[in-house]
């Protein structure tokens, strides 16, 4: 009988000691601190909604946002938090809490994704959810913002867990929900997959519907383009401010740390670029070689189950020093507050391409522009995910489908487009890209919030 156990059965029976509770996985981080082993790249104590605030408070001064105003423009529309009862692998059942929360929609239904993992809690959904609303406005597309979670240890449980965790957390939330009201879609660990079990059980309950989340795979009306698009936006960025830095993507060194579907994606498009990758890391180590690491072998052997540090060809390295690893471009992709106070003055970049959300707190944001690294924020940065979120939902409503290069050249053309808005801005009022981006997107929502008589 052994012979014919289910790659699911083995992975489950591999992980039968191992306690998979939202406590469970809170005492285990505790008791890493107190041992000192190392968790790679700490962040920051101050939180994303922290981080998030205070660069809203910046332009809400900047464009002299009445008190009042600013309230309707920084608390979420609603929030909606759920019980999620799973029973898992080892015969108990484990309670996760979900999240969604939707921010703004002045400019249109509610966007943005849907994250698994053990640090979510409301206040990061919080902030998350308002990034978006400015996002989708620095970006040009007709959505407002919000973000989902589930406080899940997803990466440590086998899919049919997080299959049962994602209809759970749809069950649950599809009242709110709704292609012309909010579209979920993927963020960390989650992905297509989990987006075509969320399609399917709404589908369950309102019949087809292709449209409630994007982010699905191509096989069930997914947009070509979509998994890339995050990283391929932020590469399109890159480009835009390369000349301006003198620097030649063919010719440039970089970082990235989180080898996910952000980080992975921008490392593949910018080797084609000819670019070279000299160091990486992920939640499992980091890795350096001045000789280049290959993104696409990389990406094969982590898909392959290959741990990070035991790729060929480079060295293991301390996921502390990842930041100090002397490169052009730094781009983040895994958590927020990755870049803070503590490790700032050890980045030694031309140029920081935040494909994370919230990846640099604010005390780490001056310390970096002091040293003159040109920071391109996550709030223009990353929003070729949404871009193309966008293009895949426009596909759906219409059941037509768009090829790759159309979708891939579309998105080159709304991300160069919100770049020279903002640098433009940025120019005119003397401002950082940051400041500008939060100046050009609130000004768009409140904007859009008088027209429809809203405030
Ligand atoms: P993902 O789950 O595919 O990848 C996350 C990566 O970060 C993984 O490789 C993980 O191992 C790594 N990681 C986790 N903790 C780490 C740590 N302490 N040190 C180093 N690496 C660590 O998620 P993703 O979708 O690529 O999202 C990454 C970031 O990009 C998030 O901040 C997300 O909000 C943002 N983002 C994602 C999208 C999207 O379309 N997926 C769009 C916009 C922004």
């Amino acid at each position: 009988m052994a012979e014919t156990r289910t790659a699911t059965e083995e992975a489950v029976g591999e992980r039968e000691d191992t306690d998979k509770s939202p406590q469970a996985v809170e005492e285990a981080t505790a008791e890493a601190k107190v041992t000192g082993e190392a968790k790679p790249g700490q962040r920051a104590e101050v939180s994303n909604l922290d981080i998030v605030r205070h660069y809203f408070d910046i332009a809400a001064e900047r464009l002299r946002l009445p008190d009042d105003l600013r309230v309707v423009f920084w608390t979420p529309y609603r929030e909606v938090t759920v019980q999620i009862p799973v029973k898992l692998s080892d015969g108990k059942v484990h309670v996760f809490s979900g999240y969604r929360i939707q921010h703004n929609g002045a400019r249109g239904p509610y966007k943005g994704g849907i994250r698994f993992h053990p640090e979510v809690d409301v206040d990061e959904v919080r902030a998350l959810a308002s990034l978006m609303t400015w996002k989708t406005a620095v970006a040009g597309v007709p959505f407002g913002g919000a973000k989902g979670g589930v406080n899940c240890p997803a990466d440590k449980l086998d899919p049919a867990e997080n299959q049962k965790i994602a209809r759970s957390f749809m069950d649950k939330i599809e009242k709110v929900l709704g292609p012309t009201r909010d579209i979920p879609a993927p963020d960390v660990n989650t992905n297509a997959q989990t987006m075509a079990w969320f399609m399917d059980e709404y589908g369950k309950l309102h019949g087809h519907t292709p449209a409630i989340c994007t982010g699905k795979p191509i096989a069930l009306e997914g947009s070509f383009g979509r998994e890339a698009a995050t990283g391929r936006g932020c590469v399109y960025m890159f480009r835009e401010a390369a000349p301006h830095l003198g620097l030649s993507p063919a010719e440039t060194t970089f970082v990235v740390q989180g080898y996910g579907n952000v980080g992975s994606w921008a490392a593949r498009i910018m080797e084609q670029l000819g670019a070279k990758m000299v160091a990486v890391s992920d939640a499992n180590g980091a890795i350096r070689s001045d000789a280049g690491i290959d993104p696409s072998a990389l990406h094969d052997h982590i898909a392959g189950g290959g741990r990070i540090t035991d790729f060929q060809g480079a060295e293991a390295i301390e996921p502390d020093d990842l930041v100090a690893v002397p490169c052009d471009v730094f781009i983040p992709a895994a958590l927020g507050g990755m870049i803070h106070e503590g490790n700032a003055d050890r980045m030694d970049c031309k140029v920081l391409v935040e494909g994370a959300n919230s990846p640099t707190t604010p005390a780490a944001d001056q310390i970096l522009r002091d040293k003159d690294v040109y920071i391109i924020p996550d709030v223009m940065a990353n929003a070729g995910g949404v871009v193309v979120s966008y293009f895949e939902w426009v596909q759906n409503l219409q059941h037509f489908r768009w090829d790759e290069r159309e979708v891939n050249d579309k998105l080159g053309t709304i991300m160069r487009r919100a770049y020279r808005e903002v640098s433009s801005r940025a120019k005119e009022e003397k401002l950082d890209l940051r400041q500008s981006a939060y100046l050009v997107g609130i000004e768009r929502v409140v904007e859009a919030a008088r027209i429809r008589g809203y405030v």
